[in-house]
């Protein structure tokens, strides 16, 4: 198994613990409803934030899975879109990318 890849899995199951407590927290507050109203505009805002926070997580759940899906058809650290390698120091600031800096960068 590369090194890769138990990166990758360590980040998955990171990211879905995360998204269990998002959603542990919008469930809590749809209960709370007999609060004060500026109280209510506070959680509403946080709820908005975690929202936003969910969709960013699943996002990179996704973009995860995928790259999982080419380490394991073979395709490993090549580049989606021209077949080249991708630099090692890109896939240590970014584990999920399945492109290189070229064509991320168009
Ligand atoms: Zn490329």
């Amino acid at each position: 198994m590369s090194s890769r890849k138990s990166e990758l899995e360590t980040l998955k199951a990171e990211l879905q613990a995360r998204l269990t407590r998002y959603e542990a927290h919008q469930h809590r507050e749809a209960g709370a409803l007999d609060k004060d109203f500026e109280e209510q505009a506070t959680q509403t805002q946080n709820d908005e934030v975690v929202d936003s926070l969910e969709v960013e997580t699943r996002a990179e759940l996704v973009q995860i899975a995928h790259a999982l899906e080419r380490i394991d058809s073979g395709a490993g650290d090549e580049c989606e879109k021209c077949g080249e390698q991708i630099d090692p120091r890109r896939l240590q600031v970014l584990p999920y990318t399945t492109v290189c800096v070229n064509c991320a960068d168009n």
